[in-house]
């Protein structure tokens, strides 16, 4: 049996992602599109539509058969596929027992861009161009031809999910509230990202940020020529991190992404700052590289301590609090004693602000949830590309919910403006979407 999406979705979902582009929503700033997604499943006639504390928005799809129901085994077989409209009602619903764990479909809202650059999405013949298309409005827009997609009598609930802050500084903050405070027990999470038709993202990259700030005491670039520079201090601490032995058995990445500090071309500057960007496709690996890019820094503050010889000018330090000291955890730390060592030297300080942290996960291709994916896929025709990437799955990763990542359609240039998405796979990759839902209920379904 073969899933259709009949024309009427695939222009309601193309028409709905034109909306949906329009609207700016940098992240932690996505009420409008909040309000949007919200109107959009409550004119669907969705059942339990409701907005979270931090404003992602969540729908049920359908109910599931309570524990204490028999399931219909047709209903949670891959085999039993209709297009037809969602009854609203699954099998057993009306028993008291609570539903089973869910399978969660989650877009996120928000995007990569400020509300000063201009959205808006324009067709070009099969093409749609603009800011998010792809990344992620043709995914929210797509959730919910999911009530229209799957058979009416499901044994594992459908829930659809939009989240806010997935992107940059978001930090994954609506996903990962979204799995603390959950509306239905989550067994399950698929996070939907526009562009990814044909991949399966089943290695969650995680990532850890600081922004480093050195400060010591300032001087005269001549008088005080023996006084510690922050600048000179950063500059060895971001070379102590290129010569890092990085974690084996996992793909790592370390990056000084922006650097700046220094106060004029003849003075010892009193503060530099630069940003750490470390990644990983596995937690260990994650948690080594962390501590060692920690301790690299570390190390090279307190060698530029050891080395200086120039004395701290009192006047210049004397309102100043040392570092407190210590490395790990997240907010802020400092590394370094006090401005001035017993000998009177003036010391350099470090203080690492945290600025991200996105926990690492991986399923393996021959996990259920990954190999339902990929089967989807390989039902339509597609060939399958494994990949790895940072999204709402590593939420769920962190707390040990089977999640990947798909896609809807094809595209590229997704955190540009030249974004683009084809139109034409759009049906296809609703069906795709709907077929791994059911194949991964099956495979609840059979351990339930
Ligand atoms: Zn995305």
């Amino acid at each position: 049996m073969t899933l259709t999406a009949t024309p009427a979705l695939v222009e309601r979902v193309v028409a709905r992602t034109v909306e949906i582009a329009a609207i700016a929503a940098p992240p932690l700033d996505e009420a409008d599109r909040t309000s949007l997604v919200q109107r959009w499943w409550t004119a669907d006639g969705l059942e339990e539509v409701a907005v979270d504390r931090v404003g992602n928005v969540w729908a049920r799809i359908r109910p599931g058969a309570r524990v204490v129901a028999r399931a219909e085994p047709a209903a949670a077989s891959a085999a039993a596929v209709a297009a037809e409209p969602a009854a609203g009602t699954g099998a057993g619903a009306g028993a008291a027992a609570p539903a089973r764990p869910a399978v969660v479909i989650a877009a996120h809202l928000d995007t990569v861009f400020g509300r000063d650059v201009a959205h808006g999405a324009v067709g070009d013949g099969r093409y749609l161009r603009g800011p998010s298309v792809g990344d992620d409005s043709i995914a929210l827009a797509s959730l919910s031809a999911l009530a229209e997609l799957l058979p009416a009598d499901m044994a594992v609930p459908v829930w659809i999910l939009a989240t806010v802050g997935e992107e940059g500084l978001g930090n994954l903050i609506g996903i990962t509230t979204a799995l603390a405070e959950p509306r239905t027990p989550v067994a399950t999470l698929v996070a939907l990202e526009g562009n990814w038709l044909g991949r399966v993202c089943h290695t969650a990259v995680g990532s850890v940020r600081w922004r480093v700030t050195i400060t010591g005491p300032g001087g005269h670039a001549w008088e005080r020529a023996d006084a510690p520079s922050a600048v000179h201090t950063a500059a060895r601490a971001i070379d102590a991190l290129v010569g890092i032995t990085r974690p084996t058995g996992a793909r790592t990445a370390i990056n000084v992404g922006r650097m700046g500090g220094g106060e004029s071309i003849n003075s010892r500057a009193i503060s530099a700052w630069f940003e750490v960007d470390l990644r990983a496709d596995s937690q260990a690996a994650l948690d080594a590289l962390d501590a060692t890019v920690r301790q690299a820094i570390s190390g090279a503050i307190a060698t530029d301590n050891t080395d200086n010889t120039g004395t701290a000018d009192t006047a210049d330090t004397a309102d100043t609090p040392g570092g407190t000291g210590g490395t790990g955890g997240t907010g802020t730390t400092s590394t370094g004693t006090t401005d001035t060592d017993a000998a009177g030297r003036a010391q350099v300080t470090a203080t690492f602000d945290e600025i991200g942290r996105r926990p690492a996960g991986h399923l393996a291709v021959d996990h259920p949830i990954v190999a339902a994916a990929a089967d989807a896929l390989r039902a339509a025709g597609r060939t399958v590309t494994y990949t790895a990437a940072s999204t709402d799955a590593n939420a769920a990763h962190r707390i040990g919910i089977p999640a990947v990542a798909i896609g809807v359609t094809i595209g590229e240039g997704e955190h540009t403006e030249a974004e683009w998405i084809d139109l034409e796979p759009v049906a296809e990759g609703l069906c795709v979407l709907a077929d791994t839902v059911i194949r991964i209920a099956a495979t609840l379904g059979a351990n339930p």
